[in-house]
């Protein structure tokens, strides 16, 4: 054996390792726009119960499984976010804490709990609206849905409405701040 040093060094979180390509899987746009519309007027609805606007959709073989929007106020509940409430309802619904064949559309790039229920769940896809760029654990603060050292990778389609998607949540925080509220 030459030398001491082991040839591989632990990852650390200053390393950025491609990651592994993922299978894309295809889907016809009508239906993209369908399920992002939907978690949109959840995301309203959410904006309206006074819930920072975000909506998410579950669906599998093109079918909607779950739909949500964030609702930790009225649940008191911190892991009340859109995205969890599908997953668990998926779940429940399918009999299986895994769901492998299912898509979650939300309008926002999830935030570092929710990506790595996704993660938990073994989600195939994931389709969101836009970046939350002080947040978010897909793109802009971590990378957690295709971080090479998990052993599972999402497929991931961001920017599907994305205006729509943003003004939303912007209009609600500049509405609370105008009203004194935060
Ligand atoms: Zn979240």
């Amino acid at each position: 054996m030459k030398g001491g040093k082991p040839s591989k060094r632990p990852f650390s979180a200053t390393d950025k390792p491609e990651p592994k390509p993922v299978d894309e899987v295809e889907v016809p746009i009508e239906d993209e726009e369908r399920f992002m519309a939907m978690a949109l007027d959840e995301a309203r609805i959410a904006g309206g119960e006074e819930e920072v606007p975000v909506g998410a959709v579950l669906t599998m073989n093109g079918e909607v499984l779950a739909r949500a929007h964030n609702r930790t106020r009225a649940l008191v509940d911190p892991t009340a976010h859109a995205e969890i409430l599908v997953l668990r309802e998926g779940a429940r619904l399918r009999g299986n804490f895994r769901l492998a064949d299912a898509t979650l559309y939300s309008t926002i790039e999830p935030c570092p709990m929710c990506a790595g229920a996704i993660v938990q769940a073994r989600i195939r896809r994931l389709v969101y609206g836009a970046r939350d760029e002080k947040g978010g654990a897909v793109r802009s603060l971590y990378r957690l849905l295709d971080d090479p050292r998990l052993n599972h990778r999402v497929e991931i389609v961001e920017g599907l409405f994305q205006e729509e998607c943003s003004r939303v949540m912007k209009d609600f925080f500049a509405e609370r701040r105008n009203s004194g509220l935060q």
